[in-house]
C-alpha cells in the first residue's frame, strides 16, 4: 500500500492527578503539570501502529501556549515524523469552532489522507473539534473509533453495537478506545533522537488568518458563567402501584414538584 499521511491531534491538557479548583470551581492551571489529553493520547497509538502497517508519515499538530511543544516533544519520542504547534496571543480565547478553524488551515497544507482525534478532551470536553473539522475541510467522519486495521477496515464502538466498516478517505477518525500494540513509553533511543528534532512554529500570520476568524473575534460561542451545579440528594419515595390510574396521577404530582 502506498504511503498514508496521517495528521495526529493531540491538546495539552492539566494533568488529572494533579487538578486543584479554586473556590468559584475554576481550574487553578498555574504549576499544575500538563500532559496529553488522554484520547489524544489513544489517538497518538493508533497513528503509531499505522507506521507499524503501512509506510505511514505522521504529523503531530498542537495548537496552545508555547509550552505545548512539550507534548509535541512526547510524539515526537513515540515516532512522529514530524511537529507543529499552533501559538499565538491572537488564538486567546478561541472557542471550538475558532480552535478548528484555525487548525484546519493549518492541516489543509498538508492535505492528509486521515486526521486522528481524541474523541474528547479532559479539559474543554466538548467532544467538537474532530467533527468539525471534517465540516470544515470536507472530510469523512468516523467517530467512537476503537482500531483500524492493515487495510483501513475501521471499527466503531456504540452502546449497542460495534460496527466495522472499509474506512474512506480523506477521513477524520476521532478515538474513544485503543487497546492495540503501539507502545507506551518511549525508548532512551526514541528521547534522544525526538531532542534532535525541531518543533515547527507557526502564529496567525504565518498561516495567512483573517483576524475576525480567530480568537475571541472568531468565537461564535461566549462563555457566560462557569459554576460547579449543585448536587441535590433526593430522597426516593415508594407508593403502592396496584391502581395503575392512581399510580400516575401520583406520579404526575411528585413530577411537578
Ligand atoms: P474536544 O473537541 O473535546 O477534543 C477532541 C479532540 O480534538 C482532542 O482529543 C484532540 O485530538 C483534538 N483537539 C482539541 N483541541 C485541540 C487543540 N487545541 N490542539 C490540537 N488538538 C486539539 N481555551 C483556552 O485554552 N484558552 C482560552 O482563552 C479559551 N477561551 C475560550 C472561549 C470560549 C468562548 C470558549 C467556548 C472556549 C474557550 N476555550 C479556551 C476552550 C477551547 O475552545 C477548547 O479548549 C478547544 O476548542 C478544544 O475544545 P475541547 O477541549 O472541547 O476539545
Amino acid at each position: 500500500m502506498a504511503e498514508i499521511n496521517v495528521v495526529v491531534l493531540v491538546k495539552q491538557v492539566p494533568d488529572p492527578a494533579s487538578i486543584k479548583l479554586s473556590e468559584e470551581g475554576t481550574l487553578l492551571r498555574d504549576g499544575v503539570p500538563s500532559v496529553i489529553d488522554p484520547f489524544g493520547k489513544m489517538a497518538l497509538r493508533l497513528a503509531i501502529s499505522l507506521k507499524k502497517k503501512h509506510d505511514a508519515h505522521i504529523t503531530a499538530i498542537t495548537m496552545g501556549p508555547m509550552q505545548a511543544s512539550d507534548v509535541l516533544r512526547k510524539c515526537l519520542e513515540h515516532g512522529c515524523d514530524k511537529a507543529v504547534l499552533l501559538s499565538d496571543r491572537k488564538f486567546a480565547g478561541s472557542d471550538t469552532w475558532a480552535t478548528s478553524y484555525t487548525l484546519s488551515k493549518c492541516i489543509e497544507r498538508i492535505n492528509p489522507d486521515l486526521i486522528i482525534c481524541g474523541m474528547q478532551a479532559t479539559d474543554g470536553d466538548t467532544a467538537q473539534v474532530p467533527a468539525e473539522l471534517s465540516v470544515l475541510l470536507d472530510y469523512n467522519m468516523y467517530s467512537n473509533v476503537t482500531d483500524l486495521s492493515d487495510n483501513l477496515r475501521v471499527t466503531q464502538a456504540y452502546e449497542r453495537e460495534i460496527r466495522t466498516s472499509q474506512m474512506k478517505t480523506p477521513a477524520v477518525i476521532s478515538v474513544s478506545r485503543y487497546n492495540g500494540d503501539a507502545p507506551e513509553l518511549s525508548s532512551m533511543t526514541d528521547f534522544l533522537r525526538a531532542r534532535s528534532m525541531d518543533i515547527e512554529i507557526l502564529d496567525a500570520e504565518a498561516l495567512g488568518l483573517s483576524y475576525d476568524k480567530i480568537g475571541l473575534r472568531g468565537s461564535k460561542t461566549k462563555v457566560v458563567k462557569t459554576f460547579t451545579p449543585e448536587i441535590r440528594k433526593i430522597e426516593t419515595v415508594y407508593h403502592d402501584g396496584s391502581d395503575p390510574s392512581n399510580a400516575v396521577k401520583i406520579l404526575k404530582e411528585e413530577l411537578n414538584e
